[in-house]
């Protein structure tokens, strides 16, 4: 339970770390909160010979609204998350969402930039960023750019980030005013990863759907992005027979582990039965 040894270096401003992590190289890894990397350094399942503590960067940090985005610092906690006004009149669901994380202690520390670029699929931010049709503004020795997190996961702890480039912040368009939203969460244990979560954000007109978008957590080696699944309901009044096939749809493109929390046909329905309380939360939610 003791990780290998390792430098550590703790730059000032973005631009010092992400040349220090292209000086430093693939034996460099960023550090945010440390909770998903320090475990896994102490088990041995990763062994960096440099971190590259984020945690100076006055930059990283805060929640402030551009326009109709939401903008979000990498290094902002989950407590912040908790805690802001802002999110809290905007995107009910990101509190909603950071509250169902592990407890206060993770909170306290883990950030909302080590919980999406991690590429862990148990983590629960990644779905509802896909969910909410977020973007990661990410920044490399080579500049910066902007990245959908529908298009970011490509495998398990393997994201679009290129090697050295960091993400700086969370771009999230606010969903219109008076939209339902839920994130419901099974876990075995409250501390414990998801055994299937789904996230939805809908809006109601004159009792028919008008939008709605649905993410999954840990039902695949990524979060899944449901997009056929939602796009049945929009027309619907949530009548019982199109959640059904809404839910059929969703259950169909998972693909879960067999792990401690279930095997996969029970964690294929368990997102099933997720989904369902979520949109009936949505809808209970909408004005
Ligand atoms: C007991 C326990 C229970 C937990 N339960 C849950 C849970 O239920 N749900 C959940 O979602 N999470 C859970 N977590 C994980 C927790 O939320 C982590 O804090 C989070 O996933 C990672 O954030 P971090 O800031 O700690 O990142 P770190 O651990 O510092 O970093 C994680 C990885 O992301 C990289 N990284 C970090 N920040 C950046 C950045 N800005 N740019 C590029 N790469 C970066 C690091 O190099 C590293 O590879 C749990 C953790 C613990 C210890």
């Amino acid at each position: 339970m003791i990780p290998g040894s390792f430098a550590y270096h703790r730059p000032k401003s973005v631009s010092d770390a992400v040349n220090m992590l292209a000086d430093l190289g693939e034996d460099a890894r960023a550090l945010a909160g440390g909770h998903s990397l320090i475990p896994m350094m102490k088990l041995r399942l990763a062994a960096p010979a440099h971190l590259v503590d984020l945690a100076g960067i006055g930059d990283l940090k805060g929640i402030r609204a551009d326009g109709n985005d939401i903008v979000i610092g990498a290094m902002t906690t989950q407590h912040e998350l908790c805690g802001s006004d802002l999110l809290t009149s905007k995107l009910p669901i990101l509190r909603e969402t950071s509250l169902q994380i592990a407890d206060p202690q993770v909170r306290y520390v883990g950030t909302l930039g080590g919980n999406v670029a991690n590429g862990d699929p148990g983590n629960d931010m990644p779905a509802v960023m896909m969910c909410l049709g977020a973007s990661y503004q990410v920044a490399g020795k080579k500049g910066e750019r902007r990245l959908a997190a529908r298009e970011f996961y490509q495998g398990a702890y393997f994201t679009a980030l290129e090697p050295g480039e960091i993400l700086t912040a969370v771009r999230i368009p606010v969903p219109a005013a008076g939209h339902g939203y839920a994130y419901e969460k099974l876990k075995r244990k409250i501390g414990d990863y998801a055994t299937a979560a789904a996230a939805v954000v809908l809006t109601i007109s004159a009792g028919k759907v008008a939008s709605c978008s649905i993410g999954l957590t840990n039902v695949a080696e990524t979060p899944l992005w449901a997009e056929e699944a939602a796009r049945l309901l929009i027309g619907s009044s949530l009548d019982a027979a199109t959640v059904k096939q809404t839910v059929a749809a969703a259950e169909k493109i998972t693909s879960p582990a067999s792990d401690r929390r279930g095997p996969p046909a029970y964690r294929t329905k368990m997102a099933g039965v997720m989904l369902s309380r979520a949109l009936a939360s949505a809808n209970a939610r909408a004005r």
